[in-house]
């Protein structure tokens, strides 16, 4: 089973000394509670912090697309996407606490909460890629339609992406285009779907700098996998074909009761 480093960085260290001369008051993201005084979590209080990690390792994601599926039949995408990737891993369930962080960035616009989220995503994706070969690593952001990236102010892929790559030292490169602002649609055929991609994405010609790379598309949730999958082959196209995927947040099995009381 996969366990966390609780090794601390250089920079929780720098962070502990700072607050130990000027302790400030934090909000934890999750809990809402207040702490003052160190804390290295980045944005989450240390029970909050424990809690997920506990509900992580007992949730036991789908190691192919990050579905909070329990220990029985996984009823995620993994068949959309399971050629496609190497895997897709995520933070948490879209359900509960999780779920309501995850609406707080991107609807009430509490920029904040990427700190947290990133640093969840960053202790997801961290036993997944070999400290040998991190440098091949390059993290792209699923972009938003630019009408709707102005609307909201930001993108919370690439606010996620950024927290991510501070976390585990990895550049963010913006190599794919939104071009049309209406869903991946889920419900279509191979055929069909690949008719609809090139009117939602496109790649910008900076994209095949990134053959000898391997790409980590960054997304705030995967349900269906339609978003991804429309990404990836965007990508694939080119004879980019080294792809994983990390995202805040994943669905997961409605029908497993025990995955659920796992959950909360
Ligand atoms: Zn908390
Ligand atoms: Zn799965």
């Amino acid at each position: 089973m996969q366990r966390f480093d609780r090794r601390l960085s250089l920079h929780d260290l720098l962070t502990q000394w700072i607050e130990l001369i000027y302790p400030r008051i934090h909000c934890c993201g999750l809990c809402g509670g207040f702490t003052q005084g160190i804390q290295i979590n980045h944005g989450l209080c240390p029970e909050c912090y424990d809690r997920w990690a506990r509900m992580y390792h007992s949730a036991e994601p789908c190691p192919r697309c990050g579905f909070f599926a329990g220990s029985g039949e996984c009823r995620g995408p993994c068949k959309e996407t399971g050629g496609s990737f190497a895997f897709i891993a995520a933070a948490a369930p879209y359900e509960g606490a999780y779920r309501q962080m995850l609406h707080s960035l991107k609807y009430n616009s509490d920029r904040s909460l990427a700190e947290p989220m990133g640093y969840m995503m960053a202790k997801t994706l961290a036993p997944r890629i070999s400290s040998k070969q991190r440098r091949r690593y390059v993290l792209v952001p699923v972009p938003l339609h630019t009408a709707k990236e102005a609307e909201r102010g930001f993108n919370q892929s690439l606010l996620l992406a950024e927290k991510l790559g501070r976390c585990l030292s990895l550049p963010v490169v913006q190599t794919l285009v939104r071009i049309h602002s209406g869903k991946t649609q889920a419900s279509l055929n191979k055929r069909q779907r690949a008719r609809e991609i090139g009117h939602i994405f496109t790649g910008t010609p900076d994209t095949l700098a990134l053959k000898s790379r391997s790409v980590l598309l960054v997304d705030d949730v995967v349900t269906t996998g339609a978003t991804l999958m429309a990404c990836a082959e965007i990508f694939i196209k080119m004879g980019i074909d080294d792809l994983s995927a990390i995202t805040f947040a994943a669905g997961f099995n409605h029908k497993r009761d025990d995955t659920m009381a796992k959950i909360k």
